[in-house]
């Protein structure tokens, strides 16, 4: 039978929030074991690959220039690794068309390469099965391998390590992305500075959560959001306390600085509510833009053209 090559593929990589963040202390090898619960966003960017005479990527949208397109850029990573493993030459072209916000808490690098992995897969026709894609995830970055799955799920270890979560329903959120974005590495340093001088507040474990989340209640699931990061993201960035706050003002059941910020996730109840908060927040004064979203969807999958 011929397999007939495609000219291109184009994947959808949704962004995430951590609706749980538990931080562990710092290990002597300088990590943190973490224990999260993630959910996968309807924010998302899409990633295209093409064949090319050398790898190229380009990258779309109003924060492109704040995106490397070099060796840098985890796509470039995630693509020479599935042309090692199948014994070729990355000669691709890969086009980001940006959605999530850059440094924005939400995994935008980590999606763009989990998609890369499914794109690369679906245009060399190499068959990968889910585990080798995790393999290579799991080396790229700690939420890549939750960025392939979607959907919600505890993650433990540097949070690679998945188990999917039961999660009813849709959730509804409201986005407040801010002005400038926060270097991970430097928030959970700030985080180990925090805890050297006085502990903060440590989040607790995530039963009720789980439970909430099964229900698919988002009253009962507001007050159970939690994220250790958030007072290292406040402390860097002060200014957050009053996007918090208005977001709560405007009519969110809760809100949380996503994964390591800044940008600041309000849960709602439904989809008119999204609408009103994210209206009230846009005027508000208190962050760039502003984003509806909701959740849990799928990870990383090839779009369909006869959809797109
Ligand atoms: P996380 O939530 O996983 O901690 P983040 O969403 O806060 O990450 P990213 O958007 O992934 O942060 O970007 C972090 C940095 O990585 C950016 O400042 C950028 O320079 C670099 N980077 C490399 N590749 C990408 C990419 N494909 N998209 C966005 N940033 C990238």
């Amino acid at each position: 039978m011929l397999s007939v090559v495609p000219a291109s593929v184009t994947v959808r990589a949704p962004s995430k929030v951590n609706l749980h963040l538990a931080v562990g202390d710092l290990r002597p090898d300088g990590y943190h074991d973490l224990r999260t619960v993630f959910q996968a966003l309807s924010l998302h960017d899409q990633v295209t690959v093409a064949p090319a005479d050398t790898l190229r990527v380009e990258v779309r949208g109003p924060d492109a220039a704040s995106v490397p397109t070099d060796s840098s850029n985890l796509v470039w990573r995630a693509a020479e690794m599935v042309a090692e493993r199948a014994g070729r030459t990355p000669d691709v072209e890969i086009t980001i068309d940006k959605g999530i916000p850059v440094a924005g808490g939400m995994a935008g690098g980590s999606a763009d390469a989990a998609a890369t992995l499914v794109a690369l897969d679906a245009l060399w026709g190499l068959g990968a099965g889910r585990s080798d894609l995790d393999e290579i995830a799991a080396q790229l970055g700690s939420d890549v391998n939750f960025c392939l799955h979607g959907n919600t799920a505890l993650g433990t270890g540097r949070g690679e390590q998945l188990v999917p979560v039961l999660s009813r329903g849709t959730f509804h959120w409201v986005l407040a992305i801010a002005k400038d974005g926060l270097s991970t590495p430097v928030v959970f340093r700030e985080l180990d500075r925090l805890r050297a001088s006085g502990d903060p507040q440590r989040v607790g474990d995530a039963d009720e959560l789980l439970h909430a989340l099964g229900a698919g209640d988002p009253h009962a699931l507001a007050p159970l959001l939690g994220n250790d990061l958030q007072s290292a993201a406040l402390s860097l960035n002060p200014a957050l306390r009053r996007t918090l706050r208005a977001g709560v003002e405007a009519g969110a059941l809760a809100g949380i600085v996503s994964g390591s910020g800044p940008t600041c996730a309000f849960l709602v109840d439904d989809q008119r509510a999204a609408v009103e908060v994210s209206a009230e927040l846009s005027g508000a004064g208190v962050c760039r833009t502003v984003r509806i979203a909701s959740g849990p969807v799928p990870g990383t999958r090839v779009v369909d053209p006869a959809r797109s």
